[in-house]
């Protein structure tokens, strides 16, 4: 099955991710790790998003859907694969639509974490990271808003947002993820 996962910094989706594409048996497709694997290697997707990722912007759009068609043709992606930092924008999420209709699927669901902004806050200052002082955090969440209530539009209108309390200990978040999960299996 191919899901969408969204959560702001903090909010505990790499721990979720892990745990999702175990239980699912499916890849991981992290367009921030492909990216970021591209500009280590040198190749010309690295050199074409390289300046956009290291003053914190997003990549055109065109660079993201090629490396997600890219990623997408490979075998292990034929029954599902675990969306994380994909969509980012409405184009991104048409593109997405578009060419799993090409391959006779679709999503079966879109998951949003959703975590109190003070509890990021503390998190994250836990983390004791230098761009991790408040007003960073602070300035790093309005513009994840910016792109999530764009998506959160989006996929509301198509019937596939499921919110989910990212508040509480990993495992009962993955209890509440599973059960937005299992029924569409
Ligand atoms: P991430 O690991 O998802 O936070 O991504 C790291 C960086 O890669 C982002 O700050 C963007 O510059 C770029 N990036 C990753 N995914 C996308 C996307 N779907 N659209 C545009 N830029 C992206």
């Amino acid at each position: 099955m191919f899901i969408v996962l969204i959560g702001p910094p903090g909010a505990g989706k790499g721990t979720q991710c892990k745990r999702l594409v175990e239980c699912l048996q499916i890849p991981h497709l992290s367009t921030g790790s492909i990216l970021r694997a591209a500009v280590r290697n040198g190749t010309e997707i690295g050199k074409a998003a390289a300046e956009n990722m290291s003053a914190g912007k997003l990549v055109p759009d065109g660079v993201i859907t090629e490396i997600v068609r890219l990623r997408l043709s490979e075998p292990d992606c034929e029954n599902g694969c675990l969306f994380d930092g994909f969509p980012r924008t409405e184009p991104q999420a048409e593109t997405l639509e578009t060419e799993l209709e090409k391959r006779g699927n679709k999503l079966a669901a879109v998951v949003q974490l959703v975590v109190a902004e003070e509890e990021i806050l503390d998190r994250l200052s836990g983390r004791q990271r230098a761009d991790d002082s408040p007003v960073v955090v602070r300035d790093r969440l309005k513009g994840f808003h910016a792109i999530t209530d764009q998506l959160k539009r989006f996929y509301e209108a198509e019937g596939l947002l499921n919110q989910v309390d990212g508040m509480g200990t990993p495992d009962q978040v993955f209890e509440r993820i599973q059960k937005i999960i299992d029924p569409r299996r």
